[in-house]
């Protein structure tokens, strides 16, 4: 963390508030009066939970935990999104930019690894203004930037020096299918952009001596039934940066939120479509990360 970075990106940040170019869409919102943009968020930061998670990648979670921050809403409308009642529902409570630096402060006393952001894209200026307040007050654990890769790279770069551990999706390798089934236009070159900018800035994933993360990049990627996910462009796209990013590629899809009312997404996972993933991940060469059971 390099602590001269946060006042000039704190200020940098906030004049995307309003008219708001937090994230790609640009809704062009004032965010201090209007939470009618496309996140449906305003300036007042939103989280649904704060604790300890042993779910995340191995050297997220370590052996202590992620001190993961889950923030409400989210500005894509993924059909599928098993977060939905926290994404699109913005269930959660509203709280003060320092509130949330004293959340952060004390995972850092329950143990935490590392504070975890989830879905930050939205809300990127009142959370770099928590963690100044917090690293003001002690905070010095690696922070997880965990987002669905949809991310401005004007925006992500306030964030270097910053942010130690980026871990975003990569979600499709075609536009078409991105837009129809998470609303997002050009997912793919700003996907693809903000991948760059993440390894530019992080690197190659570096862990301490008990493998928990201390910087890099993890891309997580979501094998979608009928290849709607278009997974070996995806990792050919990975490949080509770097054959050694760790990859999460991950099985667990099921049928959630709008999913149910869409036949070709009604379905889970079928063992020939992981298996193909899996295929993919050997004959592109991507030799570090974690899969799940076919
Ligand atoms: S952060 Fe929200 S209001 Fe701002 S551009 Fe993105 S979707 Fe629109």
């Amino acid at each position: 963390m390099i602590i001269e970075n946060f006042p000039a990106s704190i200020e940098q940040l906030n004049r995307k508030l309003s008219p708001c170019t937090v994230c790609p869409f640009k809704c062009g919102t004032d965010r201090y009066s209007d939470n009618g943009g496309r996140c449906k968020t305003g300036s007042i930061l939103k989280i649904a939970s704060h604790n300890l998670h042993h779910g995340e990648e191995p050297p997220i979670s370590g052996s202590r935990g992620s001190g993961t921050i889950f923030f409400s809403g989210c500005s894509l409308r993924c059909a599928f999104c098993q977060n939905y009642p926290i994404s699109q529902l913005l269930n959660g409570n509203e709280v003060t930019i320092s509130k949330l630096s004293e959340y952060m402060l004390s995972l850092q006393t329950r143990g935490a690894h590392n504070i975890n952001l989830v879905s930050p894209t939205h809300f990127v200026p009142q959370i770099v203004e928590a963690l100044w307040l917090a690293v003001k007050k002690g905070l010095k654990i690696p922070i997880v930037y965990n987002s669905g890769g949809y991310d401005d790279i004007e925006v992500l770069k306030c964030l270097e020096g910053i942010v130690d551990i980026y871990l975003p999706d990569m979600k499709y390798g075609d536009n078409k299918n991105a837009l129809k089934y998470s609303g997002a236009k050009n997912y793919v070159e700003i996907n693809r952009a903000a991948i760059g900018e993440m390894y530019r800035q992080a690197g190659e994933l570096v862990t301490d001596k008990d493998g928990a993360a201390l910087k890099g990049l993890i891309i997580r990627h979501l094998v979608l039934p009928g290849n709607i996910s278009n997974t070996e462009k995806v990792l050919e796209f990975i490949a080509n940066l770097s054959k050694t990013i760790p990859v999460s590629l991950m099985s667990q899809y099921f049928p959630a939120h709008r999913a149910g009312s869409m036949p070709e997404l009604q379905r889970k996972l079928r063992r020939e479509e992981y298996l193909s993933a899996l295929h993919a991940l050997d004959d592109l060469g991507l030799v570090n990360g974690w899969t799940q059971p076919v």
